[in-house]
């Protein structure tokens, strides 16, 4: 082989080996990008809880997502929380030590002590969208780059602000249509008790040790009542004797959590109490709950949210005295139910809009806005010039009812219905077409209904 040759080859060699290199880079493990089939229901999920938010009279903030890492540790270097083992710490070129959120609860406090949050009229109710880190085994509803939706009342001791919060998340979830939810509720009792009852604790511990993992060791030494979030079942059999914070609440506590279960009858909202739930943050006092979709709860896979009281954090990050309670959506968790619903459902746009001819298209761009005015999700590809293909659209799409606006419709307004599932095909005038769209819509939801029906 020529010189030449071998050095075009060799040119090739090095192009096809860049071009290889290029199509492997890929989403980190447990992160992915959320786009087209997801999409909407992103948007949905983040309409019903703006619309929540403001329904509840919640602040919307944003935080950095990169912080401090001492932000996360408690005298500067043990963990707040069960995630300190996961999370994605770094040093920057100017040294500083940094860490991606965990979480979102320390940022808020963070910013309502640096941006002087203490004078506002409290309670301060805050809100926030953003992605959290946490490096843990991916699988399914669990990334390694999640998104949450968070919640903080700042400044109340009142057990009515928990019972504000779960509703506030109730609201959310009736509106996106998630009603199978159940909220676990348990109280941790206040600092005293949690004292009293870590003695107990050990104590027991000190007799069923060897029979423990790791990992329960290792809490038993740090947090004690973080052993019940084992998933061992072992560990699990080995505590089912073990003390529980509920019997020993003082008078103060149990009142607390007394009013919270109250509030919550009060609101007609679905509870269980689950004496073992404490959540992996060792900052809870009183309070902390899960929100569950009914039967989820069992398996312990999954929870859509959670959250607690926390009324010493303000303390320990350098301000005064500031009970306050949080919780957070997971979001990716909340779209995927929605996905589920959806998908049960067989839902679809309902109505494709397709024109033929110049003077039809500027009669169709009207009538696409008119259709959604009057409630009737619309799909269009007016740049597509060709029925033909506009028909594979809609099909594509599975959109059962296909409206054409010709020539001859757009002179006397009117418009071809064709029905894709029966394969029928009428003209009615434009002025009939939301009445007509609304039988068509009240047959469909009548048999669904009745399929749903037939399927339980
Ligand atoms: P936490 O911050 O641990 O109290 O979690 C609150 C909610 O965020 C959970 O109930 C989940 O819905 C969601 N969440 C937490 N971690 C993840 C994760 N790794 N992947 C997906 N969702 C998560």
């Amino acid at each position: 082989m020529g010189r030449r040759k071998l050095r075009q080859r060799q040119a090739e060699e090095i192009v096809k080996k860049r071009q290889s290199e290029h199509f492997s880079l890929q989403t980190l493990r447990g992160m992915r990008d959320i786009y087209a089939h997801e999409a909407e229901e992103w948007v949905k999920v983040r309409r019903a809880v703006d619309e929540m938010a403001e329904r509840f009279s919640f602040n919307y903030l944003e935080t950095p997502i990169l912080e401090n890492l001492r932000l996360y540790l408690r005298n500067n270097k043990e963990s707040f929380s069960v995630v300190n083992k996961e999370m994605y710490t770094f040093e920057t070129r100017g040294g500083d030590e940094v860490a991606l959120r965990p979480e979102i609860t320390p940022s808020i406090v963070r910013a309502y002590l640096e941006d002087g949050m203490q004078s506002w009229r409290h309670p301060v109710k805050l809100y926030t969208f953003g992605s959290i880190f946490r490096y843990e085994r991916p699988q399914e509803g669990r990334y390694r780059q999640a998104h949450q939706i968070d919640f903080e009342m700042i400044g109340v001791e009142s057990s009515i602000a928990e019972a504000q919060l779960i509703q506030t998340a109730f609201a959310i979830l009736r509106k996106l249509g998630l009603e199978d939810v159940i909220v676990e509720i348990n109280s941790l009792g206040c600092r005293d008790c949690q004292r009293e009852y870590q003695k107990q604790l050990k104590r027991y511990f000190s007799r069923v040790k060897p029979k423990l993992c790791e990992d329960c060791k290792r809490r038993m030494q740090k947090n004690p009542m973080r052993v019940f979030d084992c998933k061992e079942e072992k560990c699990q059999q080995e505590l089912a004797e073990a003390p529980l914070i509920m019997d020993n609440l003082c008078k103060a506590c149990n009142k607390h959590f007394k009013e919270v279960k109250e509030y919550l009858d009060s609101l007609a909202i679905p509870y269980r109490i689950n004496v073992k739930l404490v959540r992996g943050l060792d900052y809870y006092t009183h309070t902390v709950f899960e929100i569950w979709k009914e039967g989820d709860e069992v398996s312990r896979q999954n929870a859509l949210g959670g959250g607690g009281r926390y009324d010493h954090l303000v303390e320990e990050f350098g301000g005064k005295f500031t009970p306050a309670v949080g919780f957070a959506f997971g979001m990716d968790r909340l779209v995927a139910e929605m996905m589920k619903k959806k998908k049960k459902r067989g839902e679809s746009p309902f109505v494709f809009l397709a024109q033929l001819g110049d003077k039809s298209r500027h009669q169709a761009l009207k009538l696409f806005e008119n259709l959604w005015e009057a409630g009737f999700p619309v799909r269009e590809s007016f740049t597509k010039t060709s029925l033909r293909t506009q028909l594979k659209i809609a099909k594509q799409e599975k959109i059962r009812w296909v409206l054409v606006l010709g020539y001859k419709e757009t002179i006397d307004e009117s418009i071809i219905i064709r029905d894709q599932k029966l394969g029928l095909q009428q003209i009615v005038s434009q002025k009939e077409l939301v009445d007509f769209l609304k039988k068509q819509r009240k047959i469909e939801e009548k048999e669904t209904k009745e399929l749903e029906k037939n399927r339980q």
